[in-house]
């Protein structure tokens, strides 16, 4: 047991739509706890990436000035990246929004009343609905707040506004390990628990660049005491592929052929386990069937990795006693990314390294509460990890939550991208944007502006006033940040930890919890969310709705244990032996997945050419991805830091190889036109190694990036390709 200083909720209960007349920050939602010490260390769970990290804050006469990461937790066992030791940092910046804004007939935002802003909300989303049908009004939503609140709004927009279709920037970042796993193990289970990443003799990272994506992570593979065997698929000599031992530098969008390829090398081998495929798996026969079609020399032509390469890779493979195989956005955001994580899945699942210390096949999430987004937004799948389309589910949803079973929708919401395509058509007219930054991170950024630009209505609620999406908002709602919410975020190995409040909000800004509230009352519906009075009594709904669901963590005591014991991971139900104080819980341990018959399926494809080829015009991929550990997304936050900001670039860049920076006339650290069909952008030039002849690379974190990237879509998971598409690079000449 961890012996941590226990934090509970104390936000107050849930004033009815009669106070609406007050600023909800008059009624006191604002304020800090009054249980914390002036000078406590209170623990919480950091708000940036789906590590989870435990970070401990320290609070001087009530306020909160610094942060050190906690010693002890399971995840992050004393240790924080820069982000996590920079979380205060982005709350104090000047462009917070600290009042609701609306748009006047000037063009200019101007501050306004709660009261006000929520009439506007709610007469323009009824107006937009009256007008052109219950479709028309949307909403995104994120990966970024905690469970509670995304259950709310899901909840408030599905069940109590009518709206149909909302989806998340989870999209963006998951949406094709969602869909591979529910399509292989009958849910939306990664199987793993970080202590893997230290028990495994061989590792296997499939596009994931771990050192800089997920720093801590990237720790606990150098805690490995086996001496492990690091396989790194990535096309760029990432720091990560730096260091490992078998780097497979294979073309852009090649990584079905390679995979396919050493599971027919596998095959060849006899390194297939026949126990457990015989036992706990089907299909296994028509995928062997499948993969013949993978030659080591055809594989070999088609990636660019020599079949040398691939030989060793099978034979570490065969020798390894405990495999595990990661991957992350390099594999989630391509063309063909379900189908490829599966083929990542299937490697697993033949050689019986599933279940086991130190193996499985294992997506690494983005975001901080990417899991609790999966699992209770309320879009693709109904809450809980249930599903809209079946009867049953819905009768259980509406028992727990007391709604209408009428109410709740027989279909999943359309995904981000056929909003914005319904955006375009005119049949969505109203765009509801919560804590994400749609003007920034869409793809093929110029086009996906335009259609902001077509909406009749869009409210933007953020942190900042400043987001490229809240400068085209006609309404912004000022959102409370991580510190000044309770709640709870599910990490990339299903472990929930609390968030906690650490201080109070400036100006009139609410925990987005308190605003879906707010916007309960002023639509009518308030009274639905009577039981949800606050963060922790809707915790209690959730593990109500998870009950019974491979998710199902109904035996966890409240907030107080999450704080006690280092976090839960799930499942954890109420028949959970007591005590369980165990750290790690991994799933499939018994060999039976979530499928109908209890078997692992083996899913393949033929794999599918690109969206874009390159040709003359535009003879180079463009490769995107993360800049350095420093940055996060869209720089919202971490660019508010002096420290983080003094660790990333300042201007946007392109890596280029020298054999290129001399076919285009180029220069290192020269500035350099980088053109596709959407778009031009300029950028440092990098002349470097770290990608091949024919490649360049860029940095996401820039807002132009996207002005240049395909909207091309994973055809199971609607996810976005960010990571391939057509450019060509210029000098730029500069004048004398
Ligand atoms: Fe936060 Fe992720 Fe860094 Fe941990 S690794 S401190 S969770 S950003």
């Amino acid at each position: 047991m961890i012996n941590t200083r226990v934090v509970r909720s104390l936000a107050k209960p849930w004033k009815p739509a009669r106070e609406l007349e007050r600023t909800p920050s008059a009624l006191g939602l604002g304020q800090v706890p009054t249980s914390i010490e002036p000078d406590a260390v209170v623990r919480s769970v950091c708000g940036f990436c789906s590590t989870g990290c435990s970070l401990d804050v320290h609070l001087r006469d009530g306020e909160a000035i610094n942060i050190t990461p906690s010693p002890g937790y399971p995840v992050n066992t004393g240790m924080a990246c820069p982000k996590g030791w920079e979380g205060l940092a982005p709350l104090d910046a000047p462009d917070r929004a600290t009042a609701p804004m609306l748009r006047g007939a000037d063009g200019v935002l101007k501050e306004v009343s709660w009261a006000e802003a929520l009439r506007y909300f709610v007469d323009q989303t009824k107006a937009v609905q009256a007008t052109h049908g219950p479709e028309a009004m949307a909403f995104l939503s994120t990966g970024q707040i905690p469970t509670e609140e995304m259950a709310m709004l899901g909840a408030l927009t599905k069940f109590g506004m009518g709206i149909t279709h909302g989806d998340g920037n989870t999209r963006q970042c998951m949406a094709t390990s969602v869909v591979a796993y529910k399509e292989s193990f009958g849910f939306d289970a990664p199987p793993y628990t970080y202590a893997d990443f230290e028990a495994s003799d061989v590792i296997v990272l499939v596009g994931s660049n771990l050192a800089i994506a997920h720093p801590i992570m990237w720790e606990r593979v150098a805690s490995n005491p086996n001496d492990p065997t690091l396989i790194v698929v990535d096309p760029r000599c990432t720091e990560t592929a730096a260091a490992a031992t078998h780097h497979l530098a294979l073309e852009p969008a090649s990584d079905l052929e390679l995979l396919y390829g050493l599971a027919k090398l596998l095959i060849d081998k006899g390194a297939v386990d026949r126990t457990f495929v015989d036992e706990h798996t089907s299909d296994y026969e028509a995928f062997a069937e499948h993969v013949a079609r993978f030659p080591v020399e055809a594989v070999a032509e088609r990636t660019g990795v020599n079949e040398e390469q691939l030989d060793a890779v099978a034979d570490a493979i065969t020798a390894g006693r405990n495999v595990s195989f990661w991957w992350t956005m390099g594999v989630n955001q391509s063309h063909q990314g379900v189908r490829t994580a599966q083929a990542i899945i299937n490697l697993a699942l033949m050689t019986g390294n599933i279940g086991r210390p130190g193996t499985g096949a294992n997506s690494i999430t983005g975001q901080c509460n990417a899991m609790g987004s999966r699992l209770f937004s309320n879009t693709t799948g109904l809450l809980g990890g249930h599903d809209f389309a079946n009867p049953d589910h819905r009768k259980r949803v509406a028992e727990v939550l007391a709604v209408d079973e009428s109410t709740i929708p027989h279909t999943a919401s359309w995904s981000y991208d056929r909003i914005m395509a319904g955006i375009d058509e005119g049949t969505i007219k109203g765009l509801w944007v919560i804590a994400t930054n749609t003007a920034h991170s869409w793809i093929d950024q110029n086009g996906g502006n335009e259609l902001l630009d077509k909406l009749d209505f869009l409210v933007v609620q953020d942190m900042y006033h400043s987001t490229e999406t809240a400068a085209a908002a006609d309404l912004v709602l000022p959102a409370a940040g991580w510190g000044e919410k309770d709640g709870t975020f599910i990490n990339s190995e299903r472990r929930i930890g609390h968030v906690t409040k650490v201080r109070q909000a400036p100006g009139q800004a609410l925990a987005d919890f308190w605003i879906f509230k707010s916007v309960a009352d002023a639509w009518g519906c308030g009274e639905m969310f009577a039981a949800w009075e606050t963060p922790e009594h809707t915790f209690a709904l959730l593990q109500e709705l998870s009950a019974g669901q491979p998710c199902d963590f109904a035996g966890i005591e409240g907030y107080e244990m999450l704080d006690s014991v280092g976090g839960v991971q799930w499942p954890y139900p109420s028949t959970t032996e007591q005590p369980d104080d165990s750290a790690e819980r991994r799933l499939f341990s018994d060999g039976r997945f979530f499928t109908p018959d209890g078997r692992a399926a083996f899913i393949f494809d033929s794999p599918q050419p690109v969206a874009e080829e390159i040709d003359e015009q535009f003879p180079l991929v463009l490769l995107t991805g993360r800049g350095s550990a420093a940055d996060w997304h869209t720089r919202t936050r971490t660019e508010k830091s002096k420290v983080l900001s003094s660790m990333t670039a300042k201007v946007n860049y392109v890596e280029v190889h020298p054999d290129d920076v001399a076919r285009y006339e180029l220069a290192s650290s020269r500035q350099a036109r980088l053109v596709s069909r959407r778009g031009a952008i300029t950028v440092d030039v990098i002349e470097t190694g770290t990608v091949q002849p024919g490649q360049v690379f860029v940095n996401m974190h820039f807002a132009d990036t996207n002005q240049l990237t395909f909207p091309a879509f994973d055809p199971y998971s609607r996810q976005p390709a960010y990571k391939y598409c057509a450019v060509r690079i210029e000098p730029v000449v500069t004048s004398p």
